[in-house]
């Protein structure tokens, strides 16, 4: 049995009950090893360990945090090919994109490691006393950023290292100073364990308190609804369909105290094509967006499932071009048994509807491995688009909806008629998006990143990334899963007033070396 610090994981003499297996999405076999169900003794194990642990590691100097994240960055990247072929063999996503992902997911927790060691993100400001304002004297207050407690993270399937046990919701939370507990994705439970593995490890390694991390295995419903209802959890961070998002949220709001759960539940990034573009380039776009919208098997959530354009005849030229290499464009394997039904089901379903007029569907199937995604284009009118409320659903899969627009104004108006997405897109020349600044303002108010001239999958993990949009793409549109902004989803504001210095944080102390804080003249905040 690996017990180690809180890792919750695999026994391969289990009972049959007690434990669930992994599957090969492409050939549906079971694969090596059995990993044991969670009960609720473990679950109030994990969080009365990560309470516990919240005391000191909410103290840890950041530079000691730096380490700790670093060491889970080295424990994971020794893991190399052993981490790969698992996460290969039970995700069906190939070797190449699972080797990107293990390096994003390394630089991630370097990139946090830097962020906690550098300092500025607490935003300490020194908002300084002055005794002589009249008629009162004003205190002295000072405000910085704390963590917030034990945060329970949702592993998710289509990202099985990079949005999963040590992803960017691990690896913001670790750093911002709160203990962490994650529920495994089941699609990836051999994957989940190893990285587990590695993060208790690397726990050990530099000192942090038992307790900082633990991983819980389920293949159901249960343990995920009762880490999220447990009294001591203080923030849930979730990445996945909008009911199993709404599912977690609804459960937050009737718990006794409320807490935030940070949702992301996908999105179908609109992509407008403007008038010139499609007539000077149709075909390389048409080329450029084939790729998108088939990458990974379209298991993104940036995937770009609605295109916007004005009839034409570059629109025509675009169909055509984008029909050819749908139809040319290899089967692959979907990520679960599940998740290949649901784009089956959805997408023949989404065909057969009035108005749909199905473009094309590729014809180069795998017929010998299971679970295959086969990629669709269709068109439908902007009347019957704005009219039917369930053709802007997400499809999660190689799927995209062209709606044909009569105008520009029409356009606009479809725009409108849209839901909060994680992003959008313009396809534009140059010289031609000072003529539509209406459509660009209205993108830009449904969503949480607006792109010129590329495509939506891809998420640069950086300072500046904005990865939430709007309800429903993300439950609080004000915060973002990917990038170093990630970690304010994990923390509060703490004002101190009248403290000496020698009693304050370090941050907080006006004799703090790193002069990280922003000192507020008090000039300006004279009554
Ligand atoms: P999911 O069904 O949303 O599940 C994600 C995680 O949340 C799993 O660990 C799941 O537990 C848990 N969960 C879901 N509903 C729950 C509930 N009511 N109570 C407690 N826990 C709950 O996502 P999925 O299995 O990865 O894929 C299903 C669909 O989700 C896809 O077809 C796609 O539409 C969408 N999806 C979206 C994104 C995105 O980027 N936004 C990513 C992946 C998937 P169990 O697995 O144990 O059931």
């Amino acid at each position: 049995m690996i017990n180690g610090n809180n890792i919750i994981a695999c026994d391969y003499a289990l009972a049959d009950n007690e434990s669930f297996k992994a599957f090969d999405p492409s050939t549906g076999a079971h694969l090596e090893g059995a990993f044991q169900k969670a009960n609720t003794l473990m679950v109030n194990n994990a969080l009365n360990a990560a309470t516990a642990a919240f005391k000191v590691y909410k103290h840890v100097a950041p530079a000691d945090k730096a380490k700790f994240l670093r060491a889970i960055a080295s424990e994971i990247a020794a893991l190399g090919e052993i981490l790969v072929n698992r996460a290969v063999a039970e995700s069906g996503l190939p070797v190449a994109r699972l080797t990107g992902e293990l390096g994003r997911t390394t630089g991630q927790l370097h990139m946090f490691a830097n962020l906690v060691e550098e300092g500025s993100w607490v935003d300490a400001v020194i908002d300084t006393a002055n005794p002589e304002r009249t008629p009162l004297p004003k205190p002295d207050i000072r405000r910085m950023y704390s963590p917030i407690g034990p945060v329970v993270v949702f592993g998710a399937s289509n990202f099985p290292l990079a949005f999963s046990v040590a992803g960017g919701d691990t690896a913001s939370a670790l750093a911002s100073g709160c203990p962490v507990i994650v529920k495994v994705h089941p699609a990836h439970p051999g994957t989940s364990a190893l990285v587990g593995q590695a993060i208790s490890k690397a726990a050990k390694e530099t000192g942090m308190p038992d307790g900082v991390f633990s991983l819980l295995f389920d293949d159901g419903y249960g343990i995920g609804a009762e880490l999220v209802k447990h009294e001591q959890t203080k923030a849930v961070a979730f990445t996945g369909s909008y009911h199993g998002g709404m599912a977690l949220l609804k459960m937050a709001q009737e718990r006794k105290s409320v807490i935030p759960v940070f949702t992301e539940m996908g999105s179908i990034n609109p992509v407008v094509l403007l008038p010139a573009i499609l007539d000077s380039q149709a075909e390389s776009v048409a080329a450029k967006y084939a790729s998108s919208i088939t990458l990974g098997a379209g298991q993104f959530c940036t995937n770009p499932g609605l295109i916007l354009a004005v009839k034409s005849t570059g629109l025509d030229r675009f169909l055509s071009a984008l029909g050819y290499a749908i139809e040319i464009t290899p089967s692959a394997t979907m990520l679960t048994t599940g998740i290949w039904k649901n784009y089956a089901s959805l997408s023949d379903k989404i065909i057969a509807e009035p108005g749909i007029k199905l473009i094309a569907k590729s014809t180069a199937v795998n017929t010998e491995k299971a679970n295959q995604s086969v990629a669709a284009i269709a068109t439908v009118g902007a009347s019957d688009f704005i009219a039917n409320k369930k053709y802007s659903e997400e499809i999660f899969g190689p799927w995209s909806l062209v709606v044909v627009c009569d105008n520009i104004a029409q356009l606009q108006q479809v725009i409108e008629s849209l839901d909060g997405q994680l992003t959008t897109t313009v396809m534009a020349e140059k010289d031609e998006l000072s003529k539509h600044t209406g459509i660009l303002n209205a993108l830009a108010d449904i969503s949480g990143r607006v792109i010129l001239n590329n495509v939506p999958t891809g998420v640069e993990v950086c300072a500046a990334m904005q990865h939430g949009g709007p309800f429903p793409a993300t439950s609080d549109s004000r915060f973002t899963s990917v990038g170093t902004g990630a970690i304010y989803r994990f923390v509060r504001p703490i004002a101190w007033q009248d403290w000496d210095d020698s009693l304050l944080p370090l941050e907080l102390q006006a004799a703090n070396p790193l002069k990280i804080w922003r000192q507020i003249d008090n000039n300006l905040t004279k009554d």
